[in-house]
């Protein structure tokens, strides 16, 4: 039997890279395309084209006649520190709806069989998100529309792009709405990476008994997905005829400061947090996987210490390496 080819938009990335090796497990043919190559191991893919999907010729030379599905993760985000400030707004919007406006209009030329779309929970509204204690993310909250950020915005913009290319185009979409995803391979410093990895690299270079700065009063509450549970909710999402919107996220919810104390513990660390002023989001948000259940019959199971525990040891060793190239060139200067 022919083995079913697939594309991964955004292979370099996080998610990206890890979907790549999975398909590849199941017997796909894939193809990865990205800006970059995966920056802490070689992909996984049979064939990687360097890329930017933001113009047209790009998706000219990724996307054939031959492809059965497309998994879409390219887009223009990074953690708190990114996308909160303000500072990349029309930068995370324009790249990030240019890539999904070709993608649609391709895969409908291309005549793709089936196209998965990352949207974010970044685009349920503020207004349900200013309890801490009680966040709501029921998938059919998201409108009146408020997110509270651009890149909210342009991941819902995107959704309603795929569902208005399915109803009109015929084009056969899968959507989900991903809550914090993390684990080993994930961006671990330079202001792009997200509460768990930033965390972990502050208790991994602080020595014991020192302290570390927390964005926000650490009383700000979420739940962290880990990287595997993602991608085997992405591939029963695929193999499913349901085409979401849907969560998929953790229902383990945590404040931040609650985080930091497993992270920890994990590292055989007392450490002090010190609360600092910072880019923080929504008080609370927590996935609802309600609708995930009842039409995938399926849920997350590892727990966030699990996920953190085999987090933990990457970053770790990122963190000694960066130690060890700084003070090798120390000793050449
Ligand atoms: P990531 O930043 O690691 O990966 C995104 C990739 O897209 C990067 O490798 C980047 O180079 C690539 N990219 C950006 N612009 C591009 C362009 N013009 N041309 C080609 N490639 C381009 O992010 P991730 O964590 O792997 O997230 C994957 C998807 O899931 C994104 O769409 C993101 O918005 C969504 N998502 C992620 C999370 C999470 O917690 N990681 C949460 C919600 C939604």
């Amino acid at each position: 039997m022919k083995a079913r080819r697939a594309l991964v938009c955004g292979a370099g990335g996080f998610i990206g890279s890890h979907m790549v090796r999975r398909l590849r497990a199941e017997g796909y043919w894939v193809r990865g395309a990205d800006l970059k190559y995966p920056e802490f191991s070689p992909s996984a893919a049979h064939e990687f084209l360097i890329a930017d999907l933001c113009r047209r010729e790009s998706w000219q030379a990724i996307l054939d006649e031959d492809m059965d599905e497309v998994y879409q993760f390219a887009a223009d985000m990074g953690g708190a520190g990114y996308i909160f400030t303000g500072d990349n707004d029309a930068q995370v919007m324009h790249n990030s709806a240019i890539i999904n406006l070709h993608a649609v209009e391709f895969a409908v030329q291309r005549r793709v069989k089936k196209i998965f779309y990352s949207s974010s929970a970044c685009i349920y509204p503020a207004y349900h998100q200013e309890d801490p204690d009680n966040p709501n993310c029921a998938e059919e909250t998201a409108y009146p529309a408020a997110p509270d950020s651009e890149y909210g915005w342009e991941k819902l913009f995107s959704e309603r792009l795929y569902f208005a290319f399915a109803r009109n185009c015929g084009l056969d979409v899968r959507v989900a709405r991903f809550h914090n995803v993390f684990g080993p391979e994930g961006t671990w410093c330079g202001g792009k990476e997200k509460a768990p990895a930033a965390l972990i690299r502050k208790i991994a270079e602080q020595e014991d008994g020192g302290t570390i700065e927390v964005w926000g009063d650490g009383r700000q509450t979420r739940s962290f997905l880990y990287i595997d549970e993602c991608i085997e909710a992405v591939r029963r999402l695929m193999e499913s005829s349901f085409t979401g919107p849907v969560n998929i996220g953790s229902e383990e919810m945590v404040t931040i400061n609650r985080m930091a104390a497993m992270i920890m513990k994990i590292a055989g660390k007392k450490i002090a947090i010190r609360n600092i002023p910072g880019p923080t989001g929504v008080r609370g948000r927590n996935s609802d996987n309600r609708l995930l259940r009842r039409e995938l019959g399926w849920e997350p199971t590892q727990s966030l210490f699990e996920g953190l525990a085999k987090t933990y040891p990457w970053i770790e060793a990122q963190v000694n390496a960066a130690l060890q190239r700084t003070e090798e060139a120390a000793v050449a200067d």
